[in-house]
């Protein structure tokens, strides 16, 4: 993903996360660096504004860097942002799992 590439208009406005970690040995692609991600370790469900067909599976140091860069907001800094809300660096940590 280049940092330069124009805004994709069906981008998802917010995101659902829930922590993960698959029992049955699958391997995805992370949609925020494009690497493997074995499903057996511990990572994040990203739900494109909470659509949970369209769920990808990520890096969790992955979400939390994006999340870092102020990327993938949840519902509800979508929601302040649209009042004019500008969210901090360190607002919300993201439970891990275990
Ligand atoms: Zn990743």
């Amino acid at each position: 993903m280049s940092p330069g590439r124009s805004p994709n208009s069906t981008e998802p406005r917010w995101w659902e996360f829930r922590s993960a970690r698959n029992r049955k040995p699958s391997t995805y692609s992370c949609p925020l660096c494009g690497e493997l991600l074995p499903s057996l370790s511990d990572h994040f469900l990203l739900f494109p504004e909470g659509d949970h067909n369209r769920r990808r599976h990520a890096h969790t140091a992955c979400v939390l860097a994006a999340r870092e860069q102020g990327r993938l907001p949840t519902r509800e800094e979508w929601e302040r942002a649209q009042q004019g809300w500008q969210p901090r660096r360190r607002w919300w940590r993201l439970g891990r799992p275990g």
